[in-house]
């Protein structure tokens, strides 16, 4: 069967109502599109965890401040369709911000403690717009099961809570972050960068690896772990936004990695105008 295109949430409502009287498990895989292979490997796991896997492709404008990449975000949309089909999705929703966010639309979902920090202190307003359509996408698809990728670590930890705290009885599934050859997380804002800057954007990941291995041989004081990150950033001239040792469960920052604690290294950083980000467990 074709991959079904649905933009109405009209639609979408007469989708879901269908499916569930036919007793159909759904996996949903939210993204703003212009995918690559970390998107297809949520829908690939979707395929194995419920009857029917949706993806939606939403540049979602509440999640973008005034100053970001709302306008410029990259968009494939047959290129996106065809990737979805070849990993086994049934149903793509794409609408536009107004089927989304219809005149006087004004309820908005908060996570308060997980939204702090990090990427809620750099981008003021990103986790309520994540937080506000994930939770618009959850009521309209009523899915099982929802694949998140571990790339966008603290938006995980954002939807879990949400889940949890709205008991919207979703399961939430995170699914490790994949990179190219040379370690460069998957992103769709890698295709921003400069021949030269997609050579020095490794150092984000090389230096996440270094932490990670200086770990491995007994360094456990967060100072240490996050200048071997910042030593790489600043020999490719990244311009570090944040780099961060916390709780992998609480989000607490550390400053030390006690014996069976696990921990994440964060890091955000630009090179020029684009801002990447990346997180490795340790510990
Ligand atoms: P985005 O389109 O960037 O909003 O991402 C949509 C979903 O794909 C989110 O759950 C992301 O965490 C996930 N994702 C993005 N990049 C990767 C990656 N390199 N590996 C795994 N998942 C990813």
């Amino acid at each position: 069967m074709p991959i079904r295109v649905i933009s109405s949430t009209a639609e979408l409502h007469e989708y879901t109502r269908g499916r569930l009287r036919a007793g159909q498990s759904l996996a949903l895989v939210p993204t703003m599109g212009f995918l690559h292979d970390g998107h297809t490997s949520l829908m690939r796991e979707g395929v194995r965890r419920a009857d029917v896997v949706a993806a939606s492709i939403f540049v979602n404008p509440t999640q973008f401040g005034p100053k970001e990449d709302l306008s410029t975000y990259p968009k494939d949309r047959d290129g996106d369709l065809a990737k979805c089909e070849a990993a086994g999705v049934s149903v793509a929703f794409l609408p536009d911000a107004h089927a989304v966010y219809p005149p006087g639309f004004q309820t908005y979902v908060n996570v308060e403690k997980a939204s702090q920090g990090l990427c809620g202190d750099r981008r003021p307003g990103h986790f309520r717009g994540v937080a506000t359509v994930v939770t618009k996408l959850f009521t309209l698809f009523r899915p099982e099961v929802a694949l998140f990728g571990e790339k966008d670590f603290q938006q995980l930890c954002v939807i879990r809570a949400l889940a949890k705290d709205l008991d919207l009885g979703v399961d939430v599934v995170g699914m490790p972050t994949v990179r190219e050859a040379d370690g460069l997380a998957k992103s769709s804002r890698n295709s921003y960068l400069s021949a030269d800057e997609r050579q020095r954007a490794v150092a984000i990941s090389r230096g996440l690896f270094a932490a990670q291995a200086a770990f491995v041989s007994g360094t456990t004081r967060a100072e240490s772990l996050l200048e071997l990150v910042r030593a790489q950033l600043r020999a490719a001239a990244i311009r570090e936004d944040y780099v961060e040792l916390r709780d992998e469960a609480t989000l607490e920052p550390l400053v030390q990695i006690v014996a069976g604690q696990r921990a994440r290294l964060f890091v955000a950083g630009f090179l020029g105008k684009t801002r990447l980000i990346d997180n490795v467990r340790v510990g």
